[in-house]
């Protein structure tokens, strides 16, 4: 397994088809079941590890952003990963980045309104490990769902030659969708945040016996999550799974997503719910503990 720090050399020792999980790094079994996925389908595995300063908008959320480079390696190896692409943030941005990536529309609304230039942040990340590593499949999770719509649709309007995949969403065995900043919540502020997983569930459940309407499917979340201690909710919305866009009624494939803030910490978390099969994703729990919080990871 190598660590890598220039795009030059990832090229130099890729083979085969090429697959892509672009992490921000401190790895939990989210992070790891892209790189199973990867393994399975493709010759070389490539894990990059950058946190991207240009997707933050909060200067103290970057500066805590938990970072463990050796560790991550050793999971990364363990699940099957060729090579950790891992630049500085001179290798990536070596001058004033005058070239951007903005994606119209699909960022308009939740993380989009919340987050000033996250989306262009991450899009142009993206779009520059794309066009470094070559990558014939990239990975992607579901946790993410409005960055997947926006990688999805500059993939495919930039006429990248890269298939972008989506996978679901891995939860700790009570709930809560495994995060890197899950690490930053204290033990209270742990038990506050399961809320928000509660609140999804019990609108997955309204959808699973009908409802298609979004409004009674936001009021769902919002009956549980609004009020609860600790808990700050930022948006709840129902958006339209492959452009984001806010719907009033749920018709195709689709997904309720919400934001809030618990203690200092923002958390992201959704479900994805289709209109036209009746069928709901609420991700993959845990049998166990995390290894984010410390533990072994039970792999192997
Ligand atoms: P991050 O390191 O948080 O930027 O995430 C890197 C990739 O892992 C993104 O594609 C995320 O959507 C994905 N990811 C993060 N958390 C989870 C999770 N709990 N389940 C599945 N994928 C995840």
């Amino acid at each position: 397994m190598k660590v890598l720090r220039t795009f030059s050399d990832v090229r130099e020792l890729t083979h085969g088809s090429i697959g892509l999980v672009p992490t921000m790094g401190y790895l939990h079994e989210g992070h790891l079941a892209l790189i199973d996925e990867a393994a399975e389908q493709c010759d070389t595995v490539v894990v990059s590890v950058f946190v991207n300063p240009l997707q933050f908008d909060d200067a103290a959320d970057l500066d805590t952003y938990p970072d463990d480079l050796e560790r991550d390696v050793e999971l990364a190896s363990r699940h099957g990963a060729d090579l950790i692409f891992a630049p500085d943030v001179t290798e990536m941005y070596p001058a004033r980045q005058r070239t951007t990536v903005t994606v119209a529309e699909v960022t308009d609304a939740m993380e989009g309104e919340h987050r000033r230039d996250h989306f262009v942040g991450v899009a142009t990340v993206v779009a520059k490990l794309f066009s470094g590593v070559h990558p014939d499949v990239a990975y992607f999770g579901r946790k993410d769902a409005q960055q997947l719509a926006v990688v999805t649709t500059m993939a495919r309007e930039l006429s990248m030659p890269v298939e972008v995949v989506g996978l679901a969403t891995v939860r700790e065995m009570d709930g809560l969708a495994l995060s890197s900043r899950n690490t930053r919540l204290t033990g209270t502020e742990r038990r506050h945040a399961l809320t928000l997983s509660q609140g999804l569930f019990a609108a997955a459940r309204r959808f699973t016996e009908g409802e298609r309407r979004s409004a009674p499917l936001e009021s769902a979340v919002r009956d549980i999550v609004v009020g609860s201690a600790g808990v700050e909710l930022e948006y709840v919305t129902v958006a339209n799974a492959s452009t984001a866009e806010p719907i009033d009624a749920v018709a195709g494939s689709a997904f309720l997503a919400l934001a809030a803030r618990v203690g200092s910490v923002r958390l992201i978390d959704n479900v994805f719910i289709d209109g036209s099969t009746g069928t709901v994703d609420t991700g993959v729990r845990l049998e166990g503990p995390s290894i984010v919080y410390g533990g072994d990871d039970p792999c192997c």
